[in-house]
Parts: C-alpha cells; structure tokens; sequence
C-alpha cells in the first residue's frame, strides 16, 4: 500500500508495544459512516448512512490487517513507531508533559501512518490516494495539506472511549466533479450510484486512553480549503501549524459525553460548504 511491493505481512493496526501498556478489553470502540453531499440542482439531496458504532471483538493494540510489505513493516514504519513511542505513552497516561516540536514532528509521522493504514479497515470509503501514501514513504510526514489535532480524552467509564478508532469517507460532489479531483466518468457515474463512488473526503478520530487524535484531509481543493479552517475546542492543531511547546496539563480533558461531538463536527463542516455552494448555484440561475 506504501511501496507497491509484494509479499504482505500481517501488520499490528497499532502498534505492537501498545498490548503491554493498554488494558485488555474484550471490546474496542469502530465508528464508520459513510455520507454523499450533492451540489448543484438536480443532485442537491445529501444523504448520510446511519452512523454505524459497532464494538469489535478484542482490544485495539490485537487487531491486525494484511496490507504493508515486509519491507516496509520492519523498515520505516517500525522506525515510526518505535520513534514516538515515548510521546504517545506519555500522552495516553496523562503524566505531566511538555511536547516539543520535535516531538510532535515525530508524532504527526505516526498518527499520518496510523491514519493510512487504518483507512484499509475501511476499504469502501478510502479517500487518501496512493500518492499521499508514496509521500510518506518518502518524507516521513503528512502532505502539507492534511489537518492533524491532538487533545485529551477524561477517562470515564466507557471502554469504547478508551480504545476507539473512528473512520468517515464522505464524497462531496457537483456537476462539475474535475475540479473537485473527480473524474468525468466518476461525476457521469455519480447519479446512477452514488455511495458506490470514492470518496474524496476522510475524517478519523483515534482515542486511546487519556490521548485523541483527529486527521481530516481531502483530495478536493475547495474541500482542502474548508478544512483548513476547521478549529476544535480543546484541541491543538499539529499540523500544519506550529503551535510551540504544549503543556499537556494545560489542555482541557474532554469526557466521553462530548466525546461524539469532535467525530461529528466534520460533518457541521462540509455541509455548511454545501449549503453555501447549492445557494450560490440557485442564485445564479435566478
Ligand atoms: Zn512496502
């Protein structure tokens, strides 16, 4: 999925050392949906699955997918993981911690790499091209274009907020799909099938204990734009943007009752874009 090669191996969705520092759980936490957005007169329905929750037999850190080479797997990647380590458990057991630019740096590397190979979980709602993967295989970092914020997560008492990882491909789409990174086949196809398509916008939320992350990126440029605006309450944004040293301590924890309201808030996004687009598109031919 990185390098093209062959020979798969099974790989750890989180990392391998994550088993000895969560508690096993019988469950963990799955979120999914899937949503189209139409723009334009003849498809400006919006639809949105019904949100699945699902629990998942087993802890996080056992789950496993057969995607990534050999290569890879021992390679680069096992250098991602092994090099945030130490932030990441800090972080998810809440220890008092300042998190320096280097750290973070190291961070974003391992929550893009967790991102792209989670999205593989979740195969009919991929929205990260191959060249965003190639990308970082090479600089070991997110596409400049990718939104990544951290924050805490107040452990409570629900195991799915303890270990959680949350996919959501969405396809916001006009008759004009070209410019929206869309072919001319797949904007022709769009209103025979609509959730069969792409997808050209992800979102995936991950909590594991005390730490939450959440990715958002597009392959639309107008779509890049509306993310890049997007802000969190309680989070800091990562990437790209440099926030200086963070006090662990001094971000406020969420508990797991607001938990559901950072997974839905890209949603409140993108329609409001296309609301704004479909008036556009209505005030035009009035
Ligand atoms: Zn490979």
């Amino acid at each position: 999925m990185f390098c093209g090669g062959t020979g798969l191996t099974k790989q750890h969705l989180w990392p391998d050392w994550l088993n000895d520092y969560v508690p096993r759980q019988d469950n963990h936490g799955n979120l999914k949906s899937e949503s189209y957005f139409g723009i334009t007169p003849d498809s400006a329905t919006s639809y949105t699955s019904e949100p699945a929750k699902k629990v998942i037999q087993g802890s996080l850190g056992s789950r496993k997918l057969r995607q990534v080479c050999e290569g890879c797997n021992g390679g680069w990647m096992s250098k991602i993981e092994e090099g945030s380590k130490n932030t990441i458990l800090s972080l998810m057991n809440q220890d008092e911690a300042t998190l320096t630019r280097s750290q973070q740096f190291e961070l974003v590397s391992w929550i893009t790499l967790m991102t792209m190979v989670n999205e593989f979980t979740d195969l009919p709602m991929r929205a990260i091209p191959y060249r965003e993967r190639q990308y970082l295989l090479i600089h070991r970092l997110p596409p400049s274009d990718w939104n990544i914020w951290i924050g805490r997560h107040q452990q409570g008492q629900s195991e799915d907020w303890t270990q959680m990882n949350g996919h959501h491909g969405y396809l916001v789409a006009s008759n004009t799909g070209e410019e929206r990174g869309l072919s001319e086949e797949t904007t022709n196809a769009l209103r025979k099938d609509r959730l069969a398509l792409p997808k050209n916008v992800q979102s995936s939320t991950f909590c594991i204990k005390g730490l939450v992350l959440v990715v958002l990126s597009s392959v639309d440029p107008a779509i890049k734009g509306e993310l890049a605006k997007a802000v969190y309450p309680d989070m800091v944004k990562i990437w790209p943007a440099d926030p200086g040293d963070i006090i662990w301590s001094q971000i406020r924890a969420v508990p797991d009752e607001e938990m559901q309201l950072r997974v839905d808030y890209i949603e409140t996004i993108l329609k409001n874009y296309v609301d704004r687009m479909n008036a556009q598109t209505t005030n035009a031919q009035a």
